[in-house]
């Protein structure tokens, strides 16, 4: 028994903790978790044995015929669930990496320990470590109107989500936006609203409150550019590993304290027309040693951005690979309606200082060398942040690898260029749907060669299967634009 799994049996023992959350991740970014009483945790053997599961039943992982797998626990992911203070349900959550039956060799199925943790680890024998701070963006919603075209299609009989697809039986309704709470600000308006316009508040709040309590330290939050309910909370910036699981709390803690409230959190990245969408941007940067102690290999003190060359091709790998990322960063057939110009999303394969249009962005505020990063802007909270992170790293470590030249930065709107003026400069466009988006990935070998082939086998099949889902539905849109009345 090591330390940490005596630590784990004193917390779980002092705190009185009932229930064990045991998670992990789907391929698709779906958290996963299933309950152990903590007994088995405390006087049985949950801990060094794990605990055995069905893997046909996780989209992607196992077939039928060989199905046993074994979870087992990351003692330093142990965290109280803290907004639970009833006796019968005091409940922790533990992360844990997957298995084949044996308990012996990781599965290959898993983008936390065979990916992410994978990545991580050869960083670290390299001397080297990465540091993340996604920027989180989602909506809540008081009801449902907003959705209420997706709930025609989940209570079809034959059009919901699952294997046995198929087109929908029942003909959609149009939007009923109901003026009310969820739209007291106009399109646009509620960036950095106080309240009472902002009636997010308290519950961000609370949401910073409990993040805190579960080792997610939240340092800026406050209402986004949509209409009222659309929020962003940015958490002090962390290892790869550590960062998904921080991914996976945070929707966690937001989707469960607004279901307290009779909300819905939503990380659907765009839910309402002609207005902003939800991304996920991502600060990062390469360090040498351990993070914030080491050396920032980004940093150059006498560069007029602050930037090594190291980061410049770290942005050349970034930009290189952009197109295969898009399938990983925005994976949903919804992604696709974020990455529109006009709407801060970024659309051009290019990077700039400061410019809120490029793809990469490179942070001016402070130029300090610890405080010297490259925000990646393609990603959406969709993803499966295990898979997203790491790709992204790969990408920048092969423009190291290769001293890919991202160009000259681009220092005005790229929304407003002519077709002429991004020609001359050498500017391409992000994949505009998930089926283009997949094509790229299916060509791209580096991050090909980080998923494995059987994570990237998976992905590409149920994200082929949902693309073809989406493709057999008639929208309102079209019926408005297309059928003769
Ligand atoms: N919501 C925008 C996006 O989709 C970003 C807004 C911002 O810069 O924070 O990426
Ligand atoms: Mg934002
Ligand atoms: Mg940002």
């Amino acid at each position: 028994m090591t330390a940490k799994h005596m630590d784990v049996r004193e917390v779980l023992k002092r705190n009185n903790i009932k229930q064990v959350l045991c998670a992990f991740s789907d391929i698709r970014g779906y958290l996963m978790t299933f309950s152990v009483p903590a007994r088995e945790f405390i006087e049985g053997n949950a801990l060094e044995d794990g605990i055995g599961f069905d893997g046909a039943s996780i989209r992607g992982f196992k077939t039928i015929e060989q199905s046993d797998m074994v979870w087992k626990p990351d003692p330093e992911t142990l965290r109280i669930v803290p907004w639970i203070n009833d006796p019968i349900h005091k409940t922790a959550i533990i992360f844990g990496d997957v298995y084949e039956a044996g308990g012996e060799n990781l599965a290959d199925c898993d983008p936390r320990g065979f990916v992410a943790k994978s990545l991580q680890k050869k960083l670290a024998e390299e001397g080297k470590s990465v540091i993340l701070g996604p920027e989180i963006e989602f909506f809540v919603f008081e009801n449902l109107d907003p959705m209420c075209l997706a709930w025609d299609l989940w209570t079809s009989p034959n059009g919901g989500a699952g294997d046995s697809w198929g087109p929908p039986r029942v003909m959609p309704k149009s939007p009923e936006l109901t003026p009310g709470k969820n739209f007291i600000i106009r399109p646009k308006e509620g960036y950095f609203r106080p309240p009472p316009e902002d009636t997010t508040v308290e519950y961000r709040n609370e949401l910073v409150h409990y993040l805190e309590q579960m080792g997610v330290i939240v340092e800026y939050h406050h209402h986004e550019v949509a209409t009222a309910g659309q929020v962003e909370l940015d958490f002090k910036p962390m290892g790869l590993v550590p960062a998904g699981d921080a991914f996976y709390i945070y929707k966690f803690a937001a989707k469960n304290l607004a279901a307290m409230r009779g909300w819905i959190a939503t990380f659907m990245p765009r839910p309402l027309y002609l207005d902003n969408a939800s991304g996920m941007h991502v600060h990062q940067s390469l360090w040498e040693g351990e993070p914030f102690k080491g050396k920032n290999l980004f940093a150059d003190p006498d560069d007029e951005f602050g930037l090594s060359q190291k980061a410049r091709y770290y942005i050349g790998g970034l930009l290189e690979h952009a197109k295969a990322l898009t399938a990983l960063c925005c994976p949903t057939v919804n992604s696709y309606k974020r990455l529109v110009p006009g709407f801060e999303a970024p659309i051009y394969i290019c990077w700039s200082p400061g410019n809120r249009s490029a793809l990469v962005r490179v942070p001016m505020y402070l130029k300090k060398p610890s405080a010297i990063r490259i925000e990646y802007r393609g990603a959406d909270p969709s993803c499966n942040p295990y898979l997203a992170f790491t790709a992204m790293i790969a990408a920048g470590l092969d423009g190291i690898k290769k001293k890919i030249d991202p160009g000259d930065p681009i220092m005005k709107d790229v929304y407003e260029l002519s077709p002429e003026e991004k020609k001359e400069l050498g500017i391409g466009e992000l994949p505009t749907t998930l089926r283009d988006a997949l094509d790229h990935l299916a060509s791209d070998e580096v991050i090909q060669k980080v998923l494995g082939s059987h994570i990237f086998d998976s992905f590409m099949s149920i994200k082929i299967d949902e693309w073809n889902q989406y493709c057999l539905y008639i929208t309102p849109w079209e019926y408005m634009k297309y059928m003769d009345i």
